[in-house]
């Protein structure tokens, strides 16, 4: 529809970074602009219309752009799911395969009611390691995913096959 054609345009194509071989997608344009930001939130809104969300988790560092500006709008909490080591106090923990090594995801303990519904974000959807990891992270805060978002999906990677959860991503990717 018209606002998944407004957003698109406004995203910026980079080759070859942050390295050789890779298509940079910049969605940062998005931010700059106030509309295209209000349209970003609101079609994130009504694709959660009707849910009972309790909570939105937005995955370090792009999940935080527009994580808790939707949070705010829902009238719901926002929890970061950060790096290792940048969280303070006791953290769940869980590591994940990354295209070279492996990384972790850390959440803080006691941020997340129990049996509480919760919809991670983040940008963009690739092998889906890092979102996978968000979804053990939620699930050993004994809450449950209701629904991954994303502005973004590189389809091809088929990383929907690592989520137990329902996928709704905004814009295809190539
Ligand atoms: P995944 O764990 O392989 O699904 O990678 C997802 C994470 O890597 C997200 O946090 C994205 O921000 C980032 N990411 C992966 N590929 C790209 C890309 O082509 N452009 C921008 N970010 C990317």
């Amino acid at each position: 529809n018209e606002i998944k054609r407004e957003l698109k345009g406004a995203l910026r194509q980079f080759p070859n970074f942050p390295s050789e071989g890779i298509l940079f997608e910049d969605f940062l344009p998005i931010f700059s602009k106030p509309e295209l930001f209000q349209k970003l939130i609101d079609a994130f809104k009504i694709q959660l219309e009707g849910k009972k969300v309790d909570y939105i988790v937005g995955l370090e560092s792009r999940g935080f752009l527009f994580g808790p500006a939707l949070a705010l709008s829902l009238g719901v909490g926002f929890i970061p799911a950060r790096k290792p080591g940048k969280l303070p106090g006791s953290v769940y923990s869980v590591e994940f395969q990354k295209e070279y090594g492996s990384d972790k995801l850390e959440m803080q303990v006691g941020v997340i009611e129990e049996g509480s519904n919760v919809v991670i974000v983040d940008d963009i959807l690739a092998t889906g390691g890092t979102a996978a990891a968000a979804e053990s992270l939620v699930k050993k805060s004994g809450a449950n995913v209701l629904e991954f978002l994303f502005v973004m999906e590189l389809d091809f990677l088929k990383g929907q096959s690592k989520l137990g959860a329902p996928v709704y991503t905004l814009l295809t990717g190539q």
